[in-house]
């Protein structure tokens, strides 16, 4: 196989490499139900990425969601970091409230190496609640902060606080952009939403989209590397794991480091023309 067919073939594989920066080629219109599309957005809309990681845990904002942001924010663009919970039941040696004041402070560090902004709505770890008050929350910041692209969990998880995130987001995402529902701030329609590759989130994940990280490889891993967690020390170990993780992806994506992430499925209709 030539070095052009197998390009050819990685790149059909993969769906395709994406630069998160490229406005034409990754910011589309995602379509409120009952709202007439509002086309692929011009150049000019998006001169710099805007990406919101939302989690059920700080761990996952930055170690399975991370990397996307920091390319924004590398590019020029915005970034943000909204846990829904501290995570503060992950360690079984140290209290609650010392542990979720240690995650807050961790991931507010990364946010800052990162040149984006945490944000934390507080529901209690292990207990994040589906319902619209929490939806509603995250419309607010949805609102509030008009991210182009969201990356969340996917919704095949064992872990109950990551599949009530996936239902938040999505209905959040939703509510965030109907011109009728009347909040603070005017509504804001999501152009992009992606669901992340996280090791408890494997459940029938499967990536289409490949995010070429390799620019911000270095800055991602040093801001994941102030969560104690990180290191392995609650039991898995989250350094080996998504570190192994970019190189594995960025070799079936023909670059050295990627992450890849999965759409839902309406997102990706394309419309072809054959000129
Ligand atoms: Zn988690």
């Amino acid at each position: 196989m030539s070095l052009t067919t197998r390009r050819d073939f990685l790149t059909m594989a993969v769906g395709g490499a994406v630069d998160l920066t490229a406005p034409t080629r990754v910011f589309g219109s995602r379509q409120v139900p009952g709202h007439a599309e509002k086309g692929t957005a011009a150049p000019s809309d998006h001169a710099h990425a805007r990406v919101m990681a939302i989690a059920a845990h700080p761990g996952d904002a930055f170690f399975a969601m991370g990397a996307p942001v920091a390319l924004a924010t590398h590019a020029g663009g915005q970034g943000w970091y909204v846990s829904l919970s501290l995570g503060e039941k992950g360690s079984a040696k140290i209290p609650l409230d010392k542990y979720g004041a240690a995650q807050r402070q961790a991931a507010e560090k990364a946010a800052a190496l990162l040149q984006a902004k945490a944000v934390f709505l507080r529901y209690p770890d292990a207990e994040i609640p589906i319902n619209d008050e929490a939806k509603f929350a995250v419309c607010d910041l949805i609102r509030e902060y008009k991210p182009a692209t969201i990356v969340t969990h996917w919704k095949g998880s064992w872990h109950k606080d990551h599949r009530a995130c996936h239902d938040i987001v999505e209905d959040a995402t939703f509510y965030a952009g109907l011109s009728t529902i009347i909040r603070k701030d005017p509504d804001h329609v999501v152009s992009k939403l992606y669901f992340a590759d996280n090791w408890e989130d494997a459940d029938g994940f499967v990536p289409d989209t490949y995010l070429d990280i390799t620019a911000v490889f270095d800055d991602w891993v040093s801001a994941c590397s102030l969560f104690p967690m990180w290191r392995g020390e609650n039991g898995f170990r989250y350094s080996d794991y998504y570190t192994s993780l970019a190189i594995l992806r960025g070799c079936t994506s023909n670059s050295q480091r990627a992450v890849s992430l999965m759409s839902p499925p309406e997102q990706k209709r394309q419309l072809v023309r054959i000129p």
